[in-house]
């Protein structure tokens, strides 16, 4: 982020006045454990932010407040901002980063896969969403950042029709918040990543019997930049979407391709 910062701001001065926009913030993160969770948690400590961690198991993650629990239980997902606000005493920042992939077209989709995918990746950023909401702005203000996809945000991929109508629900949700709650100060976007180098992508080659390693550098020669994206490269984003630096930005949806646009 400090890389991206520089660039964004050459001027020394300018650049440290972004910077400090993250004085005393503080922030919720989901999918804390996960590849791009994990990256994110990192970047927002970095810049002093404190943060507080939701995933499954989030003991081996360094962060100022831990709140373990299952994405699907409702009322964990209803509780989890004001769970954040309790222990960190304000909610800046919320980044609903949790996901999960199911691969297949419709006909071999169990209703397990619906449960699981729409849960996770549409309920639960909805209830938590709808639960920070309030807490933000009863303080003036704050910044959402949601995770959609390159194939929820623009065009879907082939076989795998559940993950990819989750993520146009997720993207979409996010449009129509970002317009409903800007006059409140709360900025509402999302990142859309293309392929990200993280376990949701190495267990996905693994689980079809590819060598994660060898499939990755394959994929990456697709990608006009050469390689496909490491978490950091998203964490870079989310870092800006949740800084002042992206203070007229509500309800976008920003894809992360290295130039390899879906279509
Ligand atoms: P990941 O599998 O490394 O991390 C996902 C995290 O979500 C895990 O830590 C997992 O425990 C958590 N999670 C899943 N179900 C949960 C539940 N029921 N309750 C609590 N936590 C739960 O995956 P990632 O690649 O870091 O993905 C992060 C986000 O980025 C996801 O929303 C994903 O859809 C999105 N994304 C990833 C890619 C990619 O290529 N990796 C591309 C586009 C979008």
């Amino acid at each position: 982020m400090k890389r991206f910062l520089a660039l964004l701001s050459p001027v020394s001065d300018k650049h440290e006045e972004i910077q400090m926009s993250f004085s005393g913030k503080t922030a919720l993160v989901t999918g804390a454990a996960g590849g791009i969770g994990a990256a994110v948690v990192a970047s927002l400590r970095e810049q002093d932010v404190r943060v507080a961690v939701a995933d499954r198991d989030v003991s081996g993650i360094e962060a100022e407040v831990h709140l373990p629990g299952d994405l699907l239980d409702t009322n964990y997902a209803d509780g989890l901002p004001l769970a954040a606000h309790a222990a960190l005493g304000r909610l800046d920042i919320l980044v609903n980063n949790a996901g999960v992939i199911s691969r297949g077209p419709v006909t071999e989709t169990t209703d397990a896969d619906w449960h699981l995918s729409v849960g996770v990746n549409v309920e639960a950023p909805f209830r938590i969403c709808r639960a920070a909401i309030p807490l933000m702005a009863r303080q003036g203000g704050g910044a959402i950042v949601n995770t959609s996809s390159c194939w929820g945000a623009k065009a879907p991929g082939s076989n795998h029709a559940l993950y990819c109508m989750t993520k146009a629900a997720i993207a979409s949700l996010t449009q129509c918040m970002g317009m409903d709650h800007a006059h409140q100060g709360i900025r509402i976007n999302a990142v859309c990543p293309n392929e990200v180098n993280t376990p949701m992508l190495r267990t996905g080659f693994a689980k079809r019997g590819f060598d994660p390693d060898h499939a990755i550098a394959e994929l990456g020669k697709t990608v006009p930049l050469g390689r496909i994206a490491e978490p950091e490269d998203i964490a870079d984003v989310v870092l800006f979407l949740a800084s002042d630096a992206a203070r007229y930005l509500c309800g976008t949806l920003i894809e992360i391709n290295g130039g390899k646009p879906v279509s």
